[in-house]
């Protein structure tokens, strides 16, 4: 005997799939590619300029009211890669920062600038997102620190001063950060250097 489906299985989902938990707010700048991940980090935003504003979407659709701050997510690859760009962007100053010390050691500028970390995001997860523990060079010397890791930690040393050994303690803690904290904390501080270069 033989099975047969009396209704076709169709190819393509009618609708749009309808999720019953918050999607990953991930979207390229065309907002072509989007993320259907469930958010796993999130975190809430203040709002630049909050004011009264019109809803259009959502239950309050309609309604004037005044907005101070909305609950954003990311799924944890996401947000993970949202933590590392905001503080490469917060670092970055558009010059090689380092390029007096590594001429003094005879090695020559390259490649475009970076965000490079003093004590390894590697090695040292639990100060990798600190704003201390960046410099903005050229990628030549990011990755020659990677090998001359005395000569690193000897300019460490001398920049950091007093400092150093805290943050090397820093360093060597075990903690694992929060990202939708990250998140919120940097971006926040680049909204601050955006609004003091355009004012
Ligand atoms: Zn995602
Ligand atoms: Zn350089």
């Amino acid at each position: 005997m033989t099975i047969q489906r009396k209704t076709r299985i169709s190819r393509k989902r009618a609708k749009p799939r309808a999720y019953k938990t918050p999607r990953c707010d991930f979207a390229t700048p065309t907002g072509r590619h989007l993320c259907r991940k469930p958010q796993k980090v999130t975190w809430s935003e203040a709002l630049p300029k909050p004011g009264e504003i019109r809803f259009l979407t959502g239950p309050l659709a309609g309604q004037v009211g005044t907005v101070v701050s909305e609950v954003r997510g990311m799924c944890a690859s996401h947000a993970k890669a949202e933590s590392a760009r905001l503080w490469s962007l917060l670092v970055r100053t558009g010059r090689c920062d380092l390029a007096d010390w590594h001429r003094s050691l005879g090695v020559k500028c390259g490649g475009p600038i970076c965000g490079c970390h003093g004590f390894g995001k590697g090695a040292y997860p639990s100060v990798r997102y600190e704003l201390w523990n960046g410099f903005s060079g050229c990628s030549g010397i990011n990755a020659w620190t990677e090998d001359h890791t005395l000569e690193w930690d000897d300019y460490l040393r001398a920049t950091w001063g007093p400092l150093y050994e805290e943050r090397r303690q820093l360093a060597l803690a075990v903690r694992k950060y929060d990202l939708g904290e990250v998140i919120a904390t940097l971006s926040t501080q680049l909204s601050d250097v955006k609004q003091k270069e355009a004012a």
